[in-house]
């Protein structure tokens, strides 16, 4: 059966990959700004390591970031399960700033503040359990360079203050999660609702250019159809063809056998025609027990076969299901378009034809070709 062409329109593959990019890029961006606040703290004196030791943590940041950056550049990230590759990269992130905050003596709280917008885009962007885990990797991290210092070198150090500061940053990253969280729940009820509304509106669409009944298209789509391959006709791209269906005596059908019952009729002659023209061929119920074939690039003779066939195989038809003995017939005029003529013009002919069908006799094709 024809249904709608209505195309789903959803966010494309290129949307999210460069959506994808446009992140990976501010995550490289933030690791500049953090090595940029290292290089302050080395420029001022607070920078245990050294030149060369702040060389080698900044060429091993950038380097894991260009790593992330060139895996979603060249659509390699698409291989992953999660090709936003946001948990291992706010992981590479966490790493790298633990390992600033080693070195770094006076300045340790200001890395921690920058953090914390990783932070924040992991809560939005991160399931509960990747949150949980970048959170236990920051505080067990931050506390094992705690430790590590103590041990290393404990001079300066107020074990005390550094207890205060773990017990802070732990607070925040616990209520960012609440706030992440909360977010991240409104996004994905604001997205499936998005969905479903997408949905709604292809529904609509669709139920607009179908006939209820037949779920053929309807007369509205039927005409904007040949009004498109009007447009192409005269751009001499196409000549098309219609077919002006009518049964023959269906209100006898009603009278006898009841309206349930020619409602069953129509439904299976619907089935008939629209599965005895090619996938190009558009059928349409016309109104009542009219129905309208477009037959796309089809020349008048090629037509005239077309529509014997198809009377023909309803007049074969085996209409039994519906009322033992039932037969059912239909009078076709055929007509091929015009160039440049109008619509109403195409349509007329092709009605009239249909009538002399019927005054012939019924059950039959009448074109107004010459040689049909
Ligand atoms: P002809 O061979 O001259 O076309 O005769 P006919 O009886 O088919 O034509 P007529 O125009 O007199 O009757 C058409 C009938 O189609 C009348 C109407 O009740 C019936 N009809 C129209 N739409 C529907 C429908 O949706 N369901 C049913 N069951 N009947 C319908
Ligand atoms: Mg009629
Ligand atoms: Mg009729």
């Amino acid at each position: 059966m024809r249904q709608s062409d209505a195309t789903i329109k959803r966010p494309t593959r290129d949307h999210a990959q460069a959506l994808r990019l446009k992140l990976t890029l501010m995550g490289v961006i933030g690791g500049m700004a953090h090595l940029f606040l290292v290089w302050l703290c080395l420029y001022f004196g607070y920078f245990r390591g050294g030149l060369s030791v702040f060389l080698i943590l900044a060429a091993a940041d950038l380097s894991g970031r260009f790593v992330f950056l060139a895996l979603v550049y060249s659509g390699v990230n698409l291989r992953f399960r999660e090709p936003g590759l946001v948990l291992p990269h706010i992981a590479w992130a966490t790493l790298c700033v633990l390992a600033a905050i080693y070195f770094v003596e006076q300045g340790r709280l200001v890395l921690l503040m920058l953090y914390l917008q990783v932070i924040l885009f992991g809560a939005f962007r991160l399931r509960r359990e990747g949150y949980v885990f970048i959170t236990a990797l920051a505080v067990v991290g931050y506390a094992a360079v705690i430790a590590a210092l103590w041990a290393y070198h404990p001079q300066g150090l107020n074990l005390q203050i550094e207890l205060l500061q773990l017990l802070g940053f732990l607070f925040i990253l616990i209520a960012l999660s609440l706030v992440g969280g909360q977010l991240n729940q409104f996004l994905r009820r604001y997205r499936r609702q998005n969905l479903k509304l997408k949905e709604a509106m292809d529904r609509i669409e669709e139920l607009a250019i179908t006939d209820e009944l037949t779920k053929l298209y309807n007369r509205r789509q039927i005409i904007k159809i040949i009004n498109d391959q009007m447009a192409l006709a005269a751009r001499g791209i196409n000549s098309f063809s219609i077919c002006f269906i009518d049964l023959d005596h269906f209100k006898a059908v009603n009278d006898t056998h009841g309206h349930n019952a020619g409602d069953m009729v129509l439904v299976k002659t619907s089935e008939l025609l629209a599965s005895s023209v090619r996938e190009v061929d558009r059928v349409a119920r016309f109104g009542g027990e009219e129905f309208l074939i477009v037959l796309i690039n089809s020349p008048v003779d090629r037509s005239v076969e077309v529509a014997e066939r198809l009377r023909r195989r309803i007049e074969q038809a085996n209409f039994k299901d519906v009322a033992s003995g039932l037969r059912v017939t239909i009078s076709i005029g055929v007509t091929q378009y015009h160039p440049h003529e109008s619509l109403d013009d195409l349509l007329k002919r092709a009605d009239d034809a249909m009538y002399r069908a019927k005054r012939a006799g019924r059950n039959r094709t009448i074109s107004d070709h010459p040689g049909a």
